[in-house]
């Protein structure tokens, strides 16, 4: 089985993927897989544009989780949807030195439900876990993703609503 974990930058990816690396879980960092497929550095937004068809299409399957913000474009059997409010997201991006407009761009994102919305264009409901961790440790987060994947809590999405940030993104 393949878990993917997903969700807009600075929602919490890397660090919950280290501690289930920590616990025994396999864990590839997806940024890693990327090189061979750069088409050109967006400069305005700061972001490499990859050439995603070709990336998919070339990705051989982890038995484990496999971690980034496109996580959710692979053929998971899971997919978990980490969230943050976005007045938190900014302090978070803001911390990891990211220039205002990058900010702005994601946290606008993160309160639209962007990355939700296309893992459900891709995904069955019933595969997908969707995760507040605002206010919520590393380590309670490994821990209900681990209860997720186990099938000892049940799928969830949708009870989020970030809208009412929007503005002040
Ligand atoms: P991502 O990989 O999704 O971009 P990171 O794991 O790199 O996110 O985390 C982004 C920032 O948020 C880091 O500074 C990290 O320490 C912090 N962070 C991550 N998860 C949490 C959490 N559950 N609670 C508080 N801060 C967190
Ligand atoms: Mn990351």
């Amino acid at each position: 089985m393949m878990y993917g974990i997903t969700g807009t930058p600075g929602t919490g990816k890397s660090s919950v993927a280290e501690e289930l690396a920590s616990r025994g879980y396999r864990v590839v960092h997806l940024s890693d897989t990327m090189s061979r497929f750069v088409l050109e550095k967006d400069e305005e937004r700061d972001t490499l544009v990859i050439d995603e068809e070709e990336w998919i299409s070339s990705f051989v399957p982890v038995e484990g989780f496999v971690e980034g913000h496109l996580a959710h474009l692979l053929p998971c059997d899971r997919v978990i949807v980490l969230r943050c409010r976005p007045d938190v997201l900014r302090h978070r991006l803001l911390s990891r030195g990211y220039a205002e407009t990058k900010i702005s761009e994601n946290a606008a994102a993160e309160a639209l439900d962007v990355i939700l919305v296309e893992s459900l264009e891709i995904h069955p409901p019933d595969h997908i876990y969707e995760m507040d961790t605002t206010s919520m440790s590393v380590s309670r987060c490994a821990g209900l993703i681990e209860q997720f994947i186990k099938g000892e809590i049940p799928p969830s999405y949708g009870s989020i609503d970030w809208s009412a940030y929007l503005e002040a993104c």
